[in-house]
């Protein structure tokens, strides 16, 4: 085999994030998107009744770490429902020109700055509330465009 093809063959296997953010969950090195289960997929523009996924689900484990995929800073806290359900927390960030929000989280802090890879929190009990589902973070890009290259 040639050394060039040898080369590039090693780096599309190779099990870190392919895009420009970081590690988002401790334990999911390569960013993996929730497939498909009982509750809906995880990929952007799936189905959610008469609505669309406007984000990406990133595969994650209940309590696991929570680290931040670029370096800038916590704007606030964000919720995805309002409901106050064991799962409606999380926060937005921004930095490097990236705007985004991340759910499903217990944010370590709700402002300041964040370094690349920096801990910001763990993943909520989701199968509490979701039974049978892929746990997972939603990112989500503040303007809604699809964030999925970045993973
Ligand atoms: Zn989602």
């Amino acid at each position: 085999m040639h050394g060039v093809t040898a080369l590039i063959l090693l780096i599309a296997i190779s099990s870190v994030a392919a895009g420009q953010w970081g590690t988002i969950c401790a334990g999911q090195p390569s960013n993996k998107i929730r497939g498909c289960d009982r509750h809906g997929c995880g990929h952007y523009n799936a189905p959610r009744g008469v609505k669309k996924h406007k984000g990406v689900d990133v595969v994650c484990t209940d309590g696991s770490a929570v680290y931040a995929p670029f370096a800038g800073k916590i704007d606030r806290q964000a919720k995805p429902y309002g409901n106050s359900n064991a799962i409606d927390n999380g926060i937005q960030l921004s930095g490097g020109g990236f705007c985004i929000k991340m759910f499903y989280i217990k944010p370590v802090k709700y402002s300041g700055t964040i370094k690349k890879g920096e801990k910001i929190g763990v993943l909520l009990p989701m199968q509490s509330v979701y039974r049978g589902i892929t746990s997972h973070v939603h990112i989500q890009n503040c303007d809604l465009t699809n964030p999925t290259s970045n993973l």
